[in-house]
């Protein structure tokens, strides 16, 4: 694997390549045009404080433990060749150690319940495609198709671009979901087999950029740039994070950066949502992000709109 990201050997190219995913959403109806299937490649380069998808960040897959599930039936720790599980019986749910657990995933086929999930499998372009394919009719008639989300789809590059030819191949509309933080040969590969990208854009200022997700936003906004450059149709979304990146200075700025390219589709300011919190004792993660920064309400989400309107921006939603 390389720093920025998963290669795959040209033996495994075709149907039969694989990538590392962690879910496949049908009846998608946020990720793009009309009725989609989003498929979620793990990894991504960026660690968003807020993210919304933990499960997403690494390629590793992660053990996901739902205590309100289980019934203390004792079969993970009966499976568990790590002693990586106690409790589980006499009436004490299971607890996980993390630092002895391997991911296996051996406990979770003997887990009734479902209370234990493996988050990150293997799967080959076929497999995928033969799940995104099954809902063909409802793309058809709604102007779907498939969206590439994440983690980032940049982070599998090989994996991205078999995924959006066979895509193209079966006739079907392709989306992008990505931060844009890649070397710009990524996003030049990606461009003539994505009809529509979905690009974040997070933070104006370079500075808290680095601070918020962990990189300057240099990269992302060149490549944007080099992007609408090529004629990409793109939709800019913004996610808006109260007391973070919720400034005048940044809505001009993301204002000042849609004058400078006509040709996007428009832009979308995304309400932050904390849903990602209940996620994180499941997998055991932690965050120091505050409890304290909560959704912000219709009318404040209108007013950002709204300035942004003022300044001649394309707004969506
Ligand atoms: S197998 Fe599942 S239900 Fe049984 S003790 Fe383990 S986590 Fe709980
Ligand atoms: S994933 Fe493997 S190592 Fe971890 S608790 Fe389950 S069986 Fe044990």
């Amino acid at each position: 694997m390389s720093a920025r990201g998963l290669h795959l050997t040209p033996d495994t190219a075709g149907g039969r390549m694989k990538g590392r995913i962690f879910d496949i959403q049908r009846f998608s109806i946020h990720d793009g045009p009309g009725i989609r299937t989003t498929v979620f490649l793990k990894g991504c380069p960026l660690r968003c404080l807020w993210c919304g998808n933990p499960e997403s960040l690494t390629l590793e897959p992660l053990l996901s433990y739902m205590p309100d599930r289980c019934i203390a039936c004792g079969e993970c720790e009966r499976a568990c060749r790590f002693e990586a599980v106690s409790g589980g019986t006499a009436g004490a749910t299971a607890a996980i150690d993390r630092k002895a657990c391997t991911v296996c995933g051996e406990c979770v086929p003997v887990c009734d319940p479902k209370a234990l999930e493996r988050v990150g499998r293997d799967a080959t372009i076929g497999e995928v495609m033969a799940l995104v394919e099954r809902d063909r009719d409802y793309y058809a008639s709604s102007g779907g198709g498939i969206t590439l989300s994440g983690g980032d789809p940049v982070f599998q590059p090989d994996f991205a671009a078999a995924l959006l030819e066979a895509a193209r191949s079966a006739r079907l509309h392709t989306c992008v979901q990505t931060s844009g933080h890649a070397p710009w040969g990524v996003l030049a590969r990606l461009a003539p087999l994505t009809d529509l990208w979905l690009y974040d854009f997070k933070e104006t200022d370079p500075v808290l950029h680095k601070r918020f997700v962990g990189e300057s936003n240099e990269t992302i906004v060149d490549n944007l740039r080099r992007l609408h450059g090529t004629g990409a149709r793109i939709l800019l979304r913004c996610p808006m994070i109260p007391g973070h990146n919720d400034r005048d200075a940044h809505l001009d700025g993301i204002a000042a950066l849609a004058r400078e390219l006509p040709n996007l589709v428009g832009v979308e300011l995304l309400p932050y949502y904390d849903l990602w919190r209940a996620k994180l004792p499941r997998l055991g993660l932690s965050t120091t992000f505050p409890e304290t920064v909560k959704p912000p309400s219709r009318e404040t989400m209108k007013a950002w709109n709204e300035r942004l309107r003022r300044q001649a921006v394309k707004v969506q939603g």
